[in-house]
């Protein structure tokens, strides 16, 4: 399985969400973690660093923007990939994310049968800052 071994953390504040993308990763071997606010996020990546990190933009209080810019901030944390994954459409968003210290960008509603081959890509491509 692809994703054996590998720890993904997932901040969303949406259940429906979390349900969907845990039992979509945990069947391609991925052990994923979750939070529901940014919070509770950082305090997980920080308890035991991920391999990777989905980031739902829209959260209560403090939003992805905000959270992955702390992340990139903490030296035990900076060098892991974070995804961000928002239903924002807007021209700038993309840009947004990726000024904010993202390291890849997918876009909602999140399509179950792409999702393995994206996290897979993300988890052995370089970042965008790498290149
Ligand atoms: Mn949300």
């Amino acid at each position: 399985m692809a994703g054996f071994g590998k720890r993904i953390l997932y901040i969303e504040d949406n259940p429906e969400n979390r349900v969907l993308v845990k039992r979509v990763l945990e069947v391609e071997g991925y052990a994923l973690a979750l939070a529901t606010d940014a919070q509770t996020g950082l305090a997980e990546a920080l308890r035991h660093p991920p391999d990777l990190i989905l980031m739902d933009i829209n959260l209560p209080e403090v939003d992805g923007y905000t959270l992955t810019e702390r992340i990139k901030a903490e030296p035990a944390l900076k060098h892991i990939r974070v995804i961000a994954l928002t239903a924002n459409v807007m021209k700038g968003d993309r840009e947004r994310t990726l000024a904010a210290g993202c390291d890849g960008y997918i876009q909602k509603p999140i399509d179950v049968d792409e999702l393995p081959h994206q996290i897979a890509r993300f988890l052995i491509q370089p970042s965008i800052s790498e290149l």
